[in-house]
């Protein structure tokens, strides 16, 4: 079954869930990373990006906050496109861990392998693939060009959240020298890991995360510049390494709940890709126990549910064509 929604029921269901949610007051700020424990807790923001290149924004869709492990997600596709989706398979892996994002143990539990992409060891792994190798500062324009082309508009690294990462991430340090230990890291392990807190700690607003979701569920093709940023079959490969592991911990309840690949970070923002019908994004600080936003996560969720926007579901959304210009 095809039901067909416009722009208009795409607003009223962005209006409507900001709505239900603004008086959420669950969750609290990352305390791990400084500067994350104090951004203002009640920042909100719902954003979508559909097919025909409109972006529609409710609440604080302007603000830049760190993208964080949301930053997975184009790296994981830069090193599909650089490569192959084959041999990200084989050098990082694609499944689930069922366990929080820094672990240490998830690494040990996968026979040496980072397992997937979106944790912090396969992303250390991705950063340390990245073309070209061995050139720190050709590989992070190499990530920061390939953000910039999935977002339609350019991106820069918030300088107090870099610093207040670099000098706190001593468990990343750990599992980038287990990797390397593992032949599981392609350079030079400090610089991959500088690489990674680097990319999380990249400003971007709700507006540009939706527009990245929505370049991705368009086969690659941005809809705001209509330049085409990678490869359309990798598309599906990375909608299912976000559907696995997203939420990590709590990853198989959102999904059974919402029925939607999506990606969290620890600074707010999540993002949800629905392939071939729009991109969605929402920004809240206060996280729950796993480091996933309890705010945006409920937004989403509404979302979901108002449009039938759930993949699994036999009911398909899809976007109406707009109507023809009156002549
Ligand atoms: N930079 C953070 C870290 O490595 C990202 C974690 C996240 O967003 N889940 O701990």
């Amino acid at each position: 079954m095809i039901r067909k929604i416009d722009k208009k029921t795409v607003g009223e269901a962005l209006r409507a869930a900001y709505d239900h949610c603004k008086t959420e007051s669950g969750g609290k700020n990352a305390d791990y990373i400084p500067y994350l424990k104090n951004v203002a807790q009640n920042l909100f923001g719902i954003a979508a990006c559909l097919p025909d290149g409109s972006l529609m924004t409710v609440g604080d869709t302007d603000f830049r906050f760190g993208i964080e492990s949301v930053s997975k997600v184009p790296t994981a596709l830069l090193a599909m496109e650089q490569y192959s989706d084959r041999e990200v398979l084989h050098r990082i892996g694609a499944d689930a861990t069922g366990l929080p994002f820094n672990s240490i143990m998830a690494i040990l539990l996968e026979n040496d392998h980072p397992s997937t992409p979106l944790v912090n060891a396969g992303a250390i792994a991705a950063c340390s693939m990245i073309k070209p190798v061995g050139d720190s500062s050709g590989k992070w324009r190499s990530i920061v060009d390939f953000l910039t082309a999935l977002a339609g508009s350019p991106v820069e690294v918030i300088d107090e959240l870099y610093r207040s990462e670099s000098d706190t991430n001593f468990n990343n340090r750990s599992i980038a020298w287990l990797l390397k230990n593992y032949g599981r890291i392609y350079d030079d392990p400090m610089m991959a890991l500088d690489l990674y807190t680097r990319q999380c700690s990249i400003g971007v607003t709700a507006a540009q995360l939706a527009t990245v979701a929505a370049t991705i569920a368009n086969g690659g093709m941005n809809p705001l510049t209509h330049k085409q940023v990678f490869r359309p079959e990798l598309t599906p490969r990375i909608a299912s390494l976000m559907a696995t592991v997203g939420f990590y911990e709590h990853t198989g309840d959102w999904l059974f709940q919402t029925g939607l690949p999506a990606k969290s970070g620890v600074g707010g923002g999540i993002m949800a890709v629905i392939p071939g019908v729009m991109g969605l994004a929402a920004f809240a600080p206060p996280l729950d126990t796993a480091g996933n936003s309890v705010k945006a996560q409920k937004a989403l969720s509404f979302i979901a549910q108002r449009l039938d926007l759930n993949i699994f579901h036999t009911t398909r959304c899809v976007m109406a064509e707009p109507a023809p210009a009156e002549a």
